[in-house]
């Protein structure tokens, strides 16, 4: 075969395929935007765990009617702008393929306003292709609905679970969301019903009830904001974490954000367990969050379209200050650990 340029078409659904996997994809790439835009209410809703349709509106900025087309281009964002920005990126997006992809492989409305406008957008774009912009009465902020997602692409649609799997899924994902952001209220609907709302109120322990019931959430720790000026400086490890009498059987509930970004790191979870290690049975796991605020240009977000994979430059460092942090909250808020384990036994990394 000759060598060709894709077209458009084929190489929006392998962008798409690279962005979203299945519904909670669309979900991550939504609720970042909202948040990107500064939004303090986000409400989700979803029909048949988001394969027939997931809607997201939030309060948030808006975008201006002569805007709107552009959000849903390839490559079309309002977070970076000169090369070096990449180096030190403070917004959640920035790669401006999201709604591109989303719009690839299903059908998405959008209408939004700006506070300045007095009316807002509503755009449609179906299967990639641009099928109308018009005026329409609307609130200051945004809302996504993202209608029959995969249906021009049967590969992937096959690989979907249950309406219920997708579903658990989202929830999970936005509950993750709710506990980094415990200012801004996140409500969930699934089948007309309230499944998951927060306040917003600012404080995390009250997410935690939402999340794990009031008991549980008032025997958490809250880690004091530690800075770690002579090992790392320009770096503070806060969160909510666990007491050594709570646990879970899998570390599914350990949530790790660095500058509020959601990531997966197996050995930065791992860094999480050994912190608990001689306080905790074992096979028995610790669970809550940590935010490692690190500065911007320290760690490279840019290494996958999900953006859940990132690259640090002192992995090492962060490794053993998420362990010192927790650790030392176990010692301060239970003291009694002190005295029944040693600390030799603890495993550091520096
Ligand atoms: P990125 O987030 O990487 O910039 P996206 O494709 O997710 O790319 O979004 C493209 C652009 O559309 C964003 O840069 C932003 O300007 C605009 N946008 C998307 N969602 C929202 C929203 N909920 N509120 C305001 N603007 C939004
Ligand atoms: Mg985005």
């Amino acid at each position: 075969m000759s060598i060709k340029l894709l077209p458009l078409e084929i190489s929006a659904r392998i962008a798409a395929g690279e962005v979203v996997e299945r519904p909670v994809s669309v979900v991550k790439e939504l609720i970042e935007n909202s948040l990107d835009a500064k939004a303090t209410k986000i409400k989700i809703s979803l029909s048949n765990g988001g394969i027939d349709s997931i809607e997201i509106s939030d309060n948030g900025v808006g975008v201006p009617y002569d805007e709107a087309g552009l959000v849903f281009e390839r490559f079309a964002t309002s977070k970076i702008e000169h090369i070096d920005d990449l180096d030190h990126i403070s917004s959640l997006g920035f790669r401006g393929e999201a709604v591109f992809s989303i719009a690839a492989i299903s059908r998405v409305e959008l209408i939004t306003k700006t506070h300045e406008s007095d009316i807002g957008t509503h755009l449609i774009v179906q299967d990639g292709e641009f099928l109308s912009q018009s005026p329409i009465a609307a609130n200051t902020g945004t809302i996504f609905k993202v209608i029959g997602l995969f249906n021009n692409f049967p590969a992937r649609r096959k690989f979907l679970g249950s309406a219920l799997a997708e579903s658990r899924r989202i929830l999970s994902l936005i509950k993750k969301y709710s506990i980094i952001r415990p200012n801004v209220s996140f409500e969930y609907h699934q089948l007309n019903s309230r499944s998951f709302v927060t306040s917003g109120s600012g404080d995390i322990r009250d997410v935690m009830v939402e999340i794990y019931g009031r008991d549980i959430a008032n025997d958490m720790l809250i880690l004091d904001k530690s800075e770690f000026e002579e090992i790392y400086p320009g770096t503070i490890v806060e969160g909510i974490v666990s007491n050594p009498t709570q646990n879970k059987s899998n570390r599914s509930h350990i949530n790790l954000f660095v500058n509020e970004r959601l990531i997966q790191s197996k050995s930065l979870s791992y860094s999480f367990e050994q912190a608990y290690h001689g306080f905790i049975a074992e096979r028995k796991f610790p669970f809550g969050m940590l935010n490692i605020s690190i500065p911007f240009d320290d760690v490279d977000v840019n290494v996958h379209p999900a953006k859940t994979e990132v690259l640090f430059h002192k992995e090492n460092l962060i490794f053993s200050l998420i362990q010192k942090s927790i650790r030392n909250t176990l010692l301060e808020k239970m003291p009694v650990l002190d005295v029944t384990f040693d600390n030799n036994d603890l495993y550091m990394t520096d």
